[in-house]
């Protein structure tokens, strides 16, 4: 089976230079200063290329910070004035999509527990109609595949050709070291029937602390993925939103010199 997506190049909408392609900030923007702080770091460490920030946050129970809300899309437009760098947003419904668009935001992304729900990514898909935005569409958070496949599906049927996936690892019954486990051949069989498709993977959700995260990232580059989207904070010690997996930019930037492309096949 090969997937019809109807898609044009990650070169040709994101080419920074750069290898492998880093998007990080913080898992939620919380003030001002905490996003124009780490903007500004992880701009200087030279490794990134989109700086990242949830704004609505699509937490599991009720009672936690749901995020900051529309008030962070005007601090992402002034971190991009500052510091160059592309911003990338969660959208989960169709007025997310709106309001940011119309606050310049580059990227957006389909969370994990969006993508597992078709009416979800439908009205999100509806909100993109006549839209000239890249999108990336992270796996769902149940091990279904076609869940997966629909949602880019869909998101592609809009019109949206500048499209990518973004592989966070799946929930599972069982307990392991990971917080979402990574169950790499589900990635591989995307790869497989959608070669065109970029995948990103992103380390911080699978990993869920910091330790484990400069191998996920490397795997994922050793199966030839094409960028990293990782989670980092000023002070990851008091973030509002998964403090244990994010890292600060200096620790990132060392785990962004460490890490090895894969070699092309001679
Ligand atoms: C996030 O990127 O902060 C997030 C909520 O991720 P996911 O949708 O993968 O759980
Ligand atoms: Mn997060």
């Amino acid at each position: 089976m090969k997937l019809n997506l109807n898609i044009v190049p990650l070169s040709s909408w994101l080419n920074t230079g750069k290898e492998p392609l880093i998007i990080s900030g913080p898992c939620s923007a919380e003030t001002e200063e905490q996003l124009l702080a780490t903007a500004h770091l992880l701009a200087a460490t030279g490794k990134v290329s989109v700086l990242r920030a949830g704004i609505w946050k699509p937490r599991t129970r009720p009672g936690e910070f749901e995020g900051i809300g529309s008030i962070g899309l005007e601090w992402l437009k002034r971190a991009k004035e500052e510091t160059g760098l592309p911003t990338a947003v969660e959208v989960a419904t169709a007025k997310h999509v709106e309001e940011a668009l119309a606050a310049g935001v580059d990227i957006l992304w389909v969370g994990a527990r969006s993508t597992a729900n078709p009416f979800t990514v439908q009205e999100i898909a509806d909100a993109l109609k006549g839209v000239d935005i890249p999108v990336l569409v992270k796996n769902p958070i149940n091990p279904d595949l076609a869940l997966w496949i629909g949602a880019l599906e869909r998101i592609n049927n809009a019109g949206i050709t500048k499209i990518g996936a973004i592989h966070r690892g799946f929930s599972s019954y069982e307990k392991t070291s990971f917080r979402n486990e990574p169950m790499w051949d589900l990635a591989i069989q995307l790869k497989a029937i959608a070669p065109e498709l970029p995948m990103i993977n992103d380390p911080s959700h699978i990993c869920g602390n910091r330790e484990l995260i400069p191998y996920i990232a490397q795997k994922a580059l050793d199966l030839d993925m094409q960028g990293l989207m990782i989670e980092s904070h000023i002070d990851p010690s008091v973030a509002w939103t998964d403090a244990k997996q994010q890292l600060t930019p200096a620790a990132l930037a060392e785990l962004a010199d460490k890490l090895t492309l894969r070699k092309a096949d001679s």
